[in-house]
């Protein structure tokens, strides 16, 4: 078996233009934007952008929040190449090859079968 892939921990930057309705505070839009505020229309479908045009004209009551930092992190598994060549993505404390049923843990360490575990107790 071989380790494709480290474990790593994935920074994921977002940002959001943000609104909030004057009389329900905590609720209201955001708008994918860069750090500095700039729309991402990529990310903006024309109803959003309808939106975020009543948001700064004045036809909804809301408060202009600013940019809010969405950012996160998260952790990307470990993939393991089986010796049987398929791909196994190490994200249980037992991860079973769907082609050839070896179980390896989240280190890629090859396990012993279950069976022969139980039988040790
Ligand atoms: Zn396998």
């Amino acid at each position: 078996m071989t380790i494709v892939r480290k474990s790593k921990i994935v920074l994921v930057k977002k940002y959001s233009l943000s609104f909030e309705w004057s009389h329900q505070p905590g609720s209201g839009f955001s708008f994918a934007c860069t750090k500095k505020g700039n729309l991402i229309l990529s990310e903006t479908p024309i109803p959003a952008l309808e939106n975020l045009l009543k948001c700064l004209n004045g036809e909804y009551d809301v408060i202009p929040q600013g940019v809010i930092n969405c950012s996160y992190t998260y952790v990307e598994s470990a993939q393991l190449q089986c010796d049987c060549g398929e791909l196994i993505d190490l994200v249980n404390f037992r991860n079973t090859c769907s082609e050839c049923a070896l179980e390896y843990n989240m280190s890629g360490q090859l396990l012993a079968p279950l069976c022969h575990c139980e039988e040790d107790w």
